[in-house]
């Protein structure tokens, strides 16, 4: 159950009414909204002169359903608008690891190049072997920053663990968590602390249920900047290396309130389907896609079966600019 204070009414009495009727609170839209388990259907009349709205609800997707909260969020990252009534459509791109400064300074030319203002790369590396690169860690996020400044790109950047998750909130725009990172509920409720926004992926064999109740430990905490990242699933079939969920993404699309990004690079894992699953994902109308495209895909210390190169991801913007237009969206 979700209940909107009055605005009148203090922080203080907030933590009151919070604590006697067991919720969280959290203070969103200028006022104290209080948010129960939706195993609790009612509240007590005699808090009814301090309540705005109460909303009952079916199940712990709370903050983020459109039953509670019709239009989609808008986040805003530092001044790129995706979501709401934009009809925007961010490409989000770059290599799946930083690898050096030559590298990354290539990357972000390329999207300078094109127009694109969000670069993907991440510099700690949630590898499924302890004996391929790991990633560059702190001295990654420093080229990040470099770029950032030099180019006038906003980051996004994925938390792997506790140990590096101060660091990606410092240094990022756009914190990525991860698909196996998506359960570490010590990431999501940090994330939680903070305004920054949060690309929260689907872990690959978790339930959409499961996957927006990890975003609601991120709204509950307080930050109401949660964009959804469908990343693929793991099906029984072996030829591609995940089953991008283009189902799940209309559901989202349905049922949530947050902004909905496709990454259609991992969800294939092989560069030769990247450019028609980018086409078919933008004409679903979806907020973002997130594409691996590096300098030399041949040689990348990660993902190198799914990264475009530079010249397949220019022929690549100038189609999915068409296709995004034919929707009345815009690619930015
Ligand atoms: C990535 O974006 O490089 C990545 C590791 O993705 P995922 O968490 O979806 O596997
Ligand atoms: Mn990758």
């Amino acid at each position: 159950m979700i209940i909107e204070l009055k605005s009148n009414v203090s922080e203080k009495r907030a933590q009151e009414i919070a604590a006697e009727v067991k919720a969280f609170c959290i203070h969103y839209d200028g006022g104290y909204v209080l948010i129960t388990s939706s195993s609790t259907k009612s509240l007590d009349t005699k808090f009814e002169s301090e309540t705005e709205r109460v909303t009952v609800l079916n199940d712990d997707m709370q903050l983020s359903s459109r039953a509670w909260k019709k239009e989609t969020r808008t986040i805003d990252i530092n001044g790129v608008k995706i979501g709401g009534t934009t009809m925007n459509t961010a490409l989000i791109a770059g290599p799946c690891s930083v690898e050096s400064e030559e590298q990354i300074e290539q990357s972000a030319q390329l999207l300078k190049e094109l127009g694109i203002s969000i670069m993907r790369a991440g510099a700690f590396k949630p590898r499924t072997s302890p004996y391929t690169f790991q990633g560059m860690g702190v001295e990654g996020l420093k080229l990040l920053a470099k770029m950032r400044e030099k180019y006038g790109l906003q980051i996004i950047t994925e938390v792997r663990d506790a140990t590096n998750v101060e660091d990606i909130i410092e240094y990022a725009d756009i914190i990525q968590i991860g698909a196996k990172a998506m359960y570490d509920h010590g990431i999501l409720k940090r994330c939680g602390k903070t305004q920054k926004p949060v690309l929260l992926k689907r872990g690959f064999g978790t339930t959409l249920q499961e996957f927006l109740q990890c975003a609601e430990f991120i709204l509950a905490g307080g930050n109401p900047n949660v964009i959804l990242c469908e990343r693929g699933i793991r099906t029984f079939e072996t030829k591609t290396r995940f089953t991008l969920d283009l189902c799940g993404a209309a559901w989202m699309k349905e049922y949530s309130n947050l902004p909905v990004i496709l990454d259609p690079s991992h969800a294939i894992g092989y560069a030769y389907g990247v450019p028609d699953l980018a086409r078919a994902c933008t004409a679903m109308g979806v907020d973002g896609l997130l594409i691996e495209v590096h300098p030399n895909p041949k040689v990348a210390k990660s993902d190198a079966s799914q990264q475009l190169d530079h010249d397949q991801f220019r022929a690549l913007t100038g189609s999915l600019n068409a296709v995004a237009n034919s929707i009345g969206r815009k690619i930015i």
